[in-house]
């Protein structure tokens, strides 16, 4: 098996992001601390706030402040560090692999499916991540 060093966990908050994490770390167990989890999520549209930047700038952190909670429950029940939390404006896919550049992952993993179902599945997230990425992924079963 691969040994991998930096781990990133796309993670979309639903309730299978705890099986996915699970699944994760039985697979390379006591990597806790090479485990970062990213949640996407796309630009909040703001009216005027377009124009001046101010009321954009306010959305995005109150979408940060809803979303880091969520985050930071999973990261305490897994172990793994405040630091490896990352909350990302932009469509998923793109910004999961920008990200995982940005950070030198060698290892990206996904739920094969997640909130949009099993629908779509050729224009899914999933679909999307597997056939973007500069690693290897993990496609994890739900
Ligand atoms: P989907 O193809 O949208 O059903 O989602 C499949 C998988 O892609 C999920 O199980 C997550 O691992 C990942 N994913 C989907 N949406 C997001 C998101 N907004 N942020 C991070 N990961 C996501």
């Amino acid at each position: 098996m691969p040994s991998y060093k930096s781990i990133l966990i796309a993670v979309d908050l639903s309730d299978e992001s705890e099986k996915i994490i699970e699944h994760s770390l039985q697979l390379y167990p006591n990597l806790q601390s090479q485990v970062h989890l990213i949640h996407t999520t796309e630009h909040p549209i703001t009216g005027y706030g377009e124009l001046t930047g101010k009321n954009h700038c306010a959305t995005e952190n109150q979408i940060r402040q809803k979303i880091y909670p969520k985050l930071k429950k999973l990261s305490e029940k897994y172990g793994i560090p405040c630091k490896n939390l990352h909350i990302k404006f932009g469509s998923p896919a793109d910004t999961i692999h920008q990200f995982a550049e940005q950070i030198e992952a060698d290892l990206i993993v996904s739920g094969s499916h997640g909130k949009h179902g099993l629908q779509l599945i050729l224009g899914s997230t999933a679909y999307s991540i597997v056939h973007g990425a500069q690693c290897d992924v993990l496609s994890v079963r739900i």
